[in-house]
């Protein structure tokens, strides 16, 4: 069994204790051991990692992933992607979000029916890098809702990119056709969305009959629901129906944050707010001024979406970062930069921030005992980062300071870097 020692390091752990410096040994794909010094370990023929004061802290969970999504600015034009050229894009990205330390990742919907379940069937057979990985339905919507990106010219077609259903039956017939195909998810999308303006997010046209189709399918086959969900109806429709994962969550009321507290430990919501704060103050490269951003409704959401999410936060409800990363102006692997969000804009401290992206992604991920903290017995998902995370949350998203990534007991990117890097600095 491979081993490996990680000497001389803080140890950055994930359940929000402060760090503090030791060693860990890795056997197989578990961490073995925790310690706070080498000696105790006995690493016997481990390969031993000095990490010189760096951080290791548990691997990332990004919770609202679309790893089709192919950095288009525009719906429709991640949609007409030729498929072929799709799967390897979604190889592509897989590997990248591994080695920006991101070891697991929720499937938030993908662009053509079968892209998640493949990508996510290639990493687990080891025919690609990638993180772990839950794979995600396309959206699925009503008609004239977010995610029907048909042409009103043309004739209906099965698929556009998002699925469209227009009554309970149709619902179970898509989602029986997603638990066909593996998925380990499906997804709903409940609400509007700014970004397609006849369908603005505080819009909720998904009737209660065909959610609970879905859902009646969904717990048939022993699998979850997601939702998007910005108005506070849809959030409030998303509880009723037993959805756990729901995304943006922007809108509420006091009913619906009451009934998020109240199922706070089943339900996780990653809000995703890079691409509302993106359209706001960075698009201006693909068209969107501020002020047409304003327009369309961003600012609105915006506020509303710090009150919300402060207030759940407050409350104790379990929110996580990603979300939406794929769009030209929230290209994939600056995923960390919702960690900085959360502590400037929702009243998190740091380490909180770090907690949503470790012990609540081993929770979400389905493996809470095992998954998400630095601790005897868990699966080996380690980033080795240059510098302290707590006193500095950007250096997550930069690829230098990533020194190395382990999933699963095997490293993704290499700690040879580490030894390299710092023979240089010797020299
Ligand atoms: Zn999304």
């Amino acid at each position: 069994m491979q081993s490996t020692l990680f000497t001389n390091v803080r140890i950055l752990d994930g359940t929000g204790a402060m760090p503090y410096a030791g060693s860990v040994l890795v056997q197989g794909n578990r961490i073995r051991t925790v310690g706070r010094s080498s000696a105790a370990l006995s690493p016997a023929g481990a390969a031993v990692i000095d990490g010189a004061g760096a951080t290791l802290m548990p691997g990332m969970c990004e919770a609202h992933t679309h790893f089709s999504w192919n950095d288009s600015a525009t719906l429709a034009g991640i949609q007409t992607m030729p498929l072929e050229e799709h799967v390897l894009w979604c190889a592509k990205i897989a590997k990248r979000y591994l080695e920006a330390g991101w070891t697991s990742c929720v499937g938030a919907a993908c662009a053509k029916p079968r892209l998640d379940v493949v990508t996510r069937n290639a990493i687990n057979s080891g025919q690609i890098p990638g993180p772990r990985y839950l794979a995600a339905s396309q959206e699925i919507t009503v008609v004239g809702g977010l995610g029907d990106e048909t042409l009103p010219h043309l004739p209906f077609p099965e698929f556009s990119f998002g699925v469209n259903v227009n009554s309970a039956d149709e619902m179970r017939t898509a989602v029986r056709l997603f638990l066909k195909y593996g998925v380990d998810s499906i997804k709903l999308n409940l609400s509007g969305d700014n970004f397609t303006q006849d369908s603005p997010a505080e819009t909720t046209w998904m009737s209660d009959a065909e959610v609970a189709a879905a859902m009646d399918e969904v717990r048939i086959r022993g699998k979850r629901g997601t939702s998007h969900a910005r108005s506070a109806a849809s959030v409030k429709q998303s509880l009723r129906h037993g959805i756990d994962v729901i995304y943006h969550a922007s809108y509420s009321d006091s009913e619906s944050l009451d009934m998020l507290e109240a199922a706070k430990d089943r339900v996780f919501v990653a809000p995703g707010i890079a691409i509302i704060l993106a359209m706001l103050y960075e698009a201006e490269p693909w068209g969107i001024t501020h002020a047409k951003a304003v327009q369309m409704g961003y600012m609105h959401e915006w506020e509303a979406a710090q009150e919300s999410l402060r207030a759940m936060h407050k409350r104790g409800i379990r929110i996580l970062p990603g979300g939406d990363y794929g769009f030209a102006m929230t290209p994939h692997c600056q995923n960390a930069r919702d960690l900085e969000f959360f502590v400037k804009y929702l009243g998190m401290t740091p380490m909180e921030a770090i907690r949503s992206a470790t012990l609540y992604g081993g929770q979400i991920m389905m493996k809470p005992d095992e998954l998400g903290i630095i601790k005897d017995g868990f699966l080996a998902d380690l980033l080795l980062v240059d510098g302290d995370p707590l006193a500095n949350l950007s250096i997550l998203r930069d690829p230098k300071r990533i020194l190395a990534v382990m999933k699963d007991g095997v490293f993704a990117k290499s700690p040879d870097i580490v030894s390299q890097r710092r023979w240089e600095h010797a020299a």
